[in-house]
């Protein structure tokens, strides 16, 4: 794979055929960007499974560097072989392995085959070899199921050990998590490319939301300005592009091996970033 940057995008597969509709024209305005790839997330426990498949299907109908996620809390052996066999007759070279989070009223017993996304590491490169490039994900400010940041960096390192071939991470919006992230990793014999996840501001109730759910730090001044905008959407955007824009900023100037974009299904705002960063002139050749 490229060692230049490698700006990336994500979506996630709708749930309806009106959802599915509109989320083609978004692939069109993404796909006109030159992404390094586009990622499908999978809802933990199969929940998205068909959505999941037939986004990736569409994708690979347009010749699209697909990375399709993973989530193997719940799964099988035999399930998780399937899949991936169904990827790699699509042409697929690049996953993303994650564990996933048990899905609300699953018992312990349906945990499945893989208790942690290492084990779905091992799994991929003893049944698959080289087949597939593998992302991990990464969290510069810690899972929130981590008993802390050197556990977490432990675990971290054992995927990595597993033969990841890189990162992506949670979304943060203070850069010195990161870079600060990226040394402890170095001190410890991590040396693939960790690139941060950025998740565009254009809700805050929902991103307030997301953030408790998965340990994303809101800084407190940017929770007291958004919540200062209420109900104000324009100056929310404006806002939330100046801070975003300005954290790709810093991520570039310090060395982040590139970008990958949680759209939410909305192009406009990648777009945008896109276009101020100028990262369509700049990377993935
Ligand atoms: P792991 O790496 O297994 O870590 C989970 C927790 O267990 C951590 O606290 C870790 O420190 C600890 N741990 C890890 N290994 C061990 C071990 N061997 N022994 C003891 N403790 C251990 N979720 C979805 O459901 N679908 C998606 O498509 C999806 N996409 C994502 C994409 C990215 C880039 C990111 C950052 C997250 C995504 N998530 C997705 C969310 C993710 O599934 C959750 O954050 C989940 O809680 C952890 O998944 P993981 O793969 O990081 O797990």
């Amino acid at each position: 794979m490229s060692s230049q940057p490698q700006y990336s995008v994500e979506l996630f597969p709708p749930k309806t055929a009106e959802g599915m509709a509109k989320l083609k024209l978004e692939i069109a305005q993404l796909n006109a960007l030159n992404p390094a790839y586009f990622s499908v997330t999978y809802g933990a426990g199969g929940s998205t499974r068909d959505g999941t498949l037939d986004t990736v299907a569409w994708l690979r109908e347009l010749h699209i560097d697909t990375a399709p996620h993973l989530a193997c809390i719940g799964s099988t052996r035999e399930q998780m072989r399937e899949l991936l066999h169904h990827y790699q007759q699509q042409g697929i070279r690049r996953v993303v392995a994650l564990r996933g989070d048990m899905p609300s009223g699953m018992g312990a017993g349906e945990r499945g085959a893989f208790h942690y996304a290492n084990e779905l590491v091992e799994f991929i490169r003893a049944e698959f070899g080289t087949a597939f490039h593998i992302e991990v994900a990464a969290y510069p400010e810690c899972h929130p199921q981590a008993g802390n940041p050197s556990r977490d960096l432990e675990n971290f390192k054992r995927k990595v050990d597993a033969g990841a071939d890189g990162a992506i991470t949670q979304y943060f919006y203070n850069a010195d998590a990161y870079f600060a992230f990226i040394a402890d990793c170095h001190k410890n014999a991590i040396q693939i490319p960790i690139v941060p996840g950025i998740m565009p501001i254009t809700n805050y109730t929902q991103l307030a939301r997301f953030s408790d759910g998965c340990g994303a730090e809101i800084p407190r001044w940017m929770r007291r300005r958004l919540e200062g905008f209420g109900d104000d959407v324009a100056s929310i955007r404006a806002f939330g592009h100046e801070v975003v824009l300005n954290l790709c900023r810093q991520l570039i100037a310090g060395g982040a091996p590139g970008l990958h974009f949680y759209t939410m299904n909305q192009a406009a705002t990648t777009v945008r970033l896109w276009a101020d960063l100028q990262l369509s002139e700049q990377a993935n050749a």
